[in-house]
């Protein structure tokens, strides 16, 4: 995944900073929010909670590397999935299994009575990594290298750290609290974990907020979905012999035309709006006129209506340089048509600045220590944001980089892990109600 901050909000935070760096006014007054993170930072429950975790992590680094060394390519997640769920089940969830989509999760019951609302915290299982990746972490000292290694399989580990640590420190939340491990967040995954989650799982109608825990960064506040259209464009035509059947209709020509075409399509900055054409494939020979040709495009927006727009113009495109092509050369062997698929579809919207799960975990990461960074991004919380159910997306804590490369890192240096782990701890709990 990766972030779009909110350029102007930064800015008014960094010119509000400087302002007070300057003429020195009396502290700005904590939101409520802000009062209820320290309240919740400042329990006894919090403290012991947060020491547990400072024992326990070593465990955590070493499930990080147990579970980034099961591979779990998209579609292919099971094997983790089973360790995952029998590590739910360890840490002393409740009703612990795994759904017809492939999704593990456990429940933590709260004081509330059986079937109220509840909070989840989810990290997706899924890599991007392909089936025979090398997946062996190496380790240098505080730092880990491994194709996954941050997005998502810290976040896993530390989900395992905060549940056991909720135990240990005797933790009584209000509501329940269902943790996940799902399946289908990268790429070709559509997000498909979560949308059964929410579309068909059985607690589809309980879940009031959402976190989904992916990647390191702890100052992170996502709580925009960027929306995605994908699509395979196959071209087809009638082939034939380059020379002995020139001046056919050629599928590569009306591809080509397409691929042109799309790249000067102008976009908005903002709400950002992206496309790329970005894989092909096809042909017979080099001495054939090819009978199919694909291509795939990602296409981007904060806003569903600058997407829809986009959608809008690819389609035109496509069509116009099918019938450009059909005009320019002979169809006495056939036509060029165009198949359009649909490979990925993922909602736009944003849940409000002002809903209390922004402002709890704006408020956890500042009590840490760090600055938030709010932003739009595509994860899982794209399919409850769609949905208008409260959602954000945060940091498993520490360092990270390279994310979707196989030298993919995170470091665990302790005193930094443990001060973003208490980001996503605080606004857990300040949500569950504790
Ligand atoms: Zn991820």
């Amino acid at each position: 995944m990766s972030l779009v901050p909110r350029l102007a909000l930064a800015a008014a935070l960094s010119l509000s900073l400087a302002a007070n760096a300057l003429a020195q006014p009396p502290a700005a007054k904590p939101s409520a929010a802000d009062r209820t993170v320290q309240a919740v930072r400042a329990s006894a429950g919090f403290k012991a909670a947060t020491a547990s975790l400072e024992r326990e992590h070593d465990r955590i680094v070493a499930e990080t590397i147990q579970l980034t060394e099961i591979p779990a390519p998209p579609f292919k997640e099971m094997a983790r999935a089973q360790a995952y769920m029998a590590m739910l089940k360890a840490a002393g969830l409740t009703d612990v299994e795994m759904d017809a989509e492939g999704n593990v999760m456990g429940l933590r019951r709260g004081t509330g009575p059986a079937g109220a609302p509840l909070v989840v915290l989810a990290a997706h299982l899924d890599t991007v990594f392909p089936e025979g990746t090398n997946v062996k972490v190496r380790r240098e000292g505080t730092k880990l290298f491994a194709p996954g290694v941050g997005d998502d399989t810290h976040s896993l580990a530390v989900v395992l750290g905060y549940i056991r640590a909720l135990d240990a420190a005797k933790v009584r939340t209000k509501k329940d609290i269902l943790f996940v491990g799902n399946v289908g967040e990268e790429g070709p995954g559509d997000l498909r974990g979560v949308r059964y989650l929410f579309g068909k799982g059985k607690y589809k109608d309980r879940i009031s907020s959402f976190f989904s825990m992916d990647g390191t960064s702890a100052e992170r506040v996502t709580f925009g979905a960027v929306g995605s259209l994908r699509y395979r464009v196959t071209f087809k035509g009638p082939g034939g012999h380059s020379y002995g059947a020139y001046g056919l209709v050629n599928p590569m020509a009306a591809m080509g035309t397409t691929v042109v075409e799309m790249n000067r399509i102008q976009t908005p900055a903002v709400p950002k709006t992206t496309y790329a054409t970005s894989v092909v494939g096809g042909g017979t020979s080099v001495n054939s006129i090819p009978d199919a040709i694909w291509l795939e495009v990602d296409m981007r927006s904060e806003s569903a209506e600058e997407l829809a727009k986009l959608d809008g113009k690819f389609k035109q495109i496509v069509a116009s340089a099918v019938e450009a092509e059909n005009a320019a050369r002979s169809q006495r062997a056939g036509r060029i048509s165009a198949e359009v698929k649909l490979i990925g579809d993922r909602p736009t919207g944003a849940t409000r600045e002002d809903a209390l799960i922004v402002e709890i975990t704006s408020a956890s990461v500042r009590a840490a220590g760090y600055t938030p960074i709010l932003g739009a991004s595509s994860t899982d919380s794209n399919v409850p944001i769609s949905l208008g159910i409260p959602a954000v997306t945060i940091g498993s804590g520490g360092d990270g980089g390279r994310a979707h490369a196989v030298d993919e890192w995170i470091d665990v240096a302790k005193p930094e892990s443990l001060k973003g782990m208490s980001v996503g701890l605080a606004a857990l709990l300040a949500m569950a109600g504790s």
